[in-house]
């Protein structure tokens, strides 16, 4: 066959195919949650934060429980100075819901809110020894009914102490990213957990949660974030991006 006519008949196959694609809508999604893009976008977590672990020290569920609910509005290094002196005098959640109020509230004061917090981990460990036998339970049905556990925290717990993706953990930093990666368009952290849920495969929950919240404390801060130090910003449309490749 001639050049001219290979080349013709090339173009004509070429247009036949786009033409039959255009007219096959797949159920693949595009965009930003085209399957590529989330990959890559997993990719460059594991390559900034390869070996993250969750920030809050403890040595047992128990333990994470109780740290994750003093988390709130305070930071894990404030938290992490509290809970030896807690645990040392509480260790067992039998023993911390035995405790006085008033210890408890002096023990956790410099984490905030300390009197709502104090009620809540004595709740969660009245109910954990009451309903669970003193053992953290496994999943997420049950460990939303323990005070002061919301469906983040548990998350947590079951992530983090079990290796159990029941969901993905929401917090500030996840639902501020999830947004500027246009992972997730909710405006409350329950439609972001569920969008994250269809985007992020399940076998990634776990890890991806851990590895934003260290991106967002570390790169993708809230205020000003530093793009030109984050190996995701080629994937990124932000608009509040401070830097542009
Ligand atoms: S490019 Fe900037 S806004 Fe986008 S994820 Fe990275 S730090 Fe955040």
């Amino acid at each position: 066959m001639p050049a001219i006519a290979k080349r013709l008949s090339k173009a004509a196959a070429k247009s036949s195919l786009s033409k039959t694609t255009a007219k096959k809508p797949g159920p693949t999604p595009r965009g930003d949650l085209a399957p590529q893009r989330i990959a890559a976008i997993l990719k460059g977590l594991d390559e900034a934060y390869p070996d993250v672990e969750c920030a809050l020290t403890h040595r047992s569920p128990w333990e994470l429980l109780v740290a994750t609910i003093l988390s709130a509005q305070c930071t894990d290094v404030r938290v992490n100075m509290v809970t030896p002196e807690l645990f040392r005098r509480f260790p067992t959640p039998a023993a911390m819901a035995k405790a006085k109020l008033s210890e408890l509230e002096a023990l956790i004061r410099t984490t905030g809110f300390f009197r709502n917090k104090a009620k809540s981990i004595q709740g969660a460990a009245k109910r954990v020894v009451e309903e669970f036998g003193g053992q953290v339970p496994r999943t997420l049905a049950e460990l939303i009914t323990v005070p002061g556990a919301a469906r983040k925290t548990a998350n947590v717990v079951l992530g983090v102490s079990f290796r159990l993706a029941e969901g993905v953990v929401v917090d500030t930093h996840v639902f501020r990213i999830a947004h500027r990666l246009g992972l997730a368009k909710g405006d409350r952290a329950p439609k972001v957990e569920q969008e994250l849920m269809r985007a992020i495969p399940q076998d990634r929950w776990i890890d991806f949660s851990h590895q934003i919240i260290h991106h967002g404390r570390q790169v993708c801060i809230a205020r000003k974030p530093k793009c030109d130090r984050c190996n995701l910003e080629a994937l990124c449309h932000a608009k509040d991006k401070t830097w542009e490749s």
